[in-house]
């Protein structure tokens, strides 16, 4: 599986690294500000909206495949 997005754990304002992504949301939240978009589903924070609406995708199609396999027998 190969996966489209960067982990960008660093500050484009202040250049600061960090370990976590989290740790990178919170400091951009807090020290700059920036507003990040959120999963409505788990409460996910993610930095740049495209980032959300991908994992929503994932999240959707993982609903999509778990009700496909309880539901067997189904034509
Ligand atoms: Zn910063
Ligand atoms: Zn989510």
């Amino acid at each position: 599986m190969i996966l489209f997005i960067p982990e960008r754990k660093q500050c484009e304002h202040c250049h600061e690294k960090f370990n976590k992504l989290d740790n990178l949301i919170e400091h951009l939240k807090n020290v700059h500000h920036q507003s990040v978009s959120k999963c409505h589903n788990c409460g996910k924070e993610f930095l740049h909206e495209k980032d959300r609406l991908h994992h929503v995708r994932e999240e959707n199609e993982r609903k999509a495949d778990a009700r496909r396999h309880s539901k067997t027998g189904m034509k």
